[in-house]
């Protein structure tokens, strides 16, 4: 959503909808953790207004810890924490499950996937940056790929694996076949005229990834 029109938000919320979007998913950007500054609580709480979907908030943020709560009472169905954020995950994950949310860990380009694999069984949800988080429209980093097929084979078939970065209609098949389950698309959806025939294209490019049960090929 970090692309989005927010003078017309709920518009685009309705728009995105009804183009096929499963999931909402919000930047939270701290200018510290990541040199930029998005948007934070009464956002989130608006597009919670604004739709049933499940609203993924990824806290690129420092010391998450202190707003796990807040961001889950604002209506955060899942939310994913950075590795590097943190110095042990664990009780964070533990504390977003006991607040009744989903679990993600993300980890940027450089950090290397080991740095998840311990807490992999705590998690719902692996999330590897394609881009160095920070900034919306910046192009993709084929070093994810590779990223993906490991964290595929070490997290197993069924993982929600998400990439985020730079995924458009050139990319989002090779993030498919690389494993990514999961796709979080910025600025090649949002702006442009035709939201449906948009996702429609991005949706075919990224089953044409996988073998028709949603496996990599
Ligand atoms: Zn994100």
């Amino acid at each position: 959503m970090l692309a989005a029109d927010f003078a017309h938000l709920g518009r685009e919320v309705e728009a995105l909808e009804e183009a096929g979007a499963e999931v909402f998913h919000l930047d939270i950007m701290d200018g510290h953790f990541v040199p930029n500054l998005s948007f934070g609580i009464p956002v989130v709480k608006a597009i919670r207004r604004s739709t049933e979907l499940p609203l993924d908030v990824h806290l690129m943020i420092a010391r998450p810890e202190r707003y796990l709560e807040v961001f889950r009472d604002a209506g955060a169905d899942l939310l994913t924490i950075h590795v590097e954020a943190v110095e042990n995950p664990r009780p964070l994950l533990r504390e977003i499950h006991r607040l009744g949310a989903a679990a993600g860990l993300s980890l940027n380009p450089p950090t290397p996937i080991e740095a998840v694999q311990p807490y992999l069984e705590e998690c719902d949800l692996i999330l590897s940056m394609s881009v160095m988080p920070g900034f919306g429209g910046q192009d993709f980093q084929a070093v994810a790929l590779e990223k993906l097929r490991r964290l595929r084979k070490m997290a197993g078939p069924k993982k929600l694996l998400s990439v985020d970065g730079g995924v458009n209609l050139k990319t989002i098949r090779s993030c498919a076949e690389a494993g990514a389950n999961y796709f979080i698309t910025g600025t090649a959806l949002l702006g442009i005229a035709d939201y449906r025939t948009r996702f429609e294209q991005l949706l075919h490019l990224a089953k044409s990834g996988t073998n028709g049960q949603g496996q990599p090929r």
